[in-house]
């Protein structure tokens, strides 16, 4: 994606992407951030600046090691799980996370999502992990979400919110939103009393087969 992309389009594209995550309430009080790899690093949104305000010229181009090569403010604080994660992953093009209020409720009681529904399998596997806590912007934040990560698109982070990644901004997006529909149909479930009945790994694996050859954006 970001190859064939020029770097201007490609900023246009960041701003968008969290200004509609803003819009659509998963960025409460400037929460979350959006990154996507760029030459041999990343672009990705600068700390604490409302979305509203963000310009393509405020994102921050950084090396896989963190190191500043253009931008006048400050990188997002969780650049070393941005950066953790395009070094683990090859297939992550574009990362979004968020603070989404029903998947962040079940972060919060730090339980991950089961395979209650097929759509879990576009997240890559047969649940979305909670990742174990740990304080925001820290390695050890960044470890947790990589091991939460392996084999999947989708973690959730105890008492914080949600990463997803993609192959493009857009699938990385589309992660984000299916997340949080996911987790809120999980929530009513709950809610309700009810016990969800639990598809099972063939099942995944069969769903999961039939979503690589479906028309999704990944
Ligand atoms: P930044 O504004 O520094 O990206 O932080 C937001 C956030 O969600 C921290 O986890
Ligand atoms: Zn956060």
């Amino acid at each position: 994606m970001t190859g064939a992309m020029s770097e201007d389009a490609l900023r246009r594209e960041i701003v968008a992407v969290a200004q509609a995550l803003d819009r659509a309430g998963f960025c409460p009080s400037k929460s979350g951030n959006v990154s996507a790899r760029h030459g041999e690093g990343l672009l990705i949104t600068p700390s604490g600046l409302p979305y509203a305000r963000m310009t393509p010229e405020d994102l921050i181009h950084l090396s896989l090691d963190g190191v500043v090569l253009a931008g006048r403010g400050k990188p997002s604080s969780e650049w070393p799980f941005h950066t953790e994660i395009y070094k683990a992953r090859p297939d992550a093009q574009a990362i979004v996370h968020t603070h989404s209020p029903r998947a962040t409720a079940l972060a919060c009681a730090r339980r991950g999502v089961p395979a209650f529904h097929y759509m879990i399998a576009l997240c890559g596997g047969p649940d979305i992990r909670c990742a174990d806590y740990a304080t925001f912007g820290t390695p050890e934040l960044a470890e947790n979400a990589v091991r939460g990560l392996e084999g999947r698109k989708a973690v959730l982070l105890a008492n914080h919110g949600v990463i997803a990644l993609g192959g493009s901004l857009a699938g990385a997006h589309q992660i984000a939103a299916e997340v949080e529909n996911l987790a809120g149909q999980y929530l009513a479930i709950l809610a309700a009393g009810l016990e969800p009945a639990i598809l099972d790994e063939d099942e995944m694996a069969r769903v999961s087969a039939k979503f690589a050859g479906y028309g999704k954006v990944g």
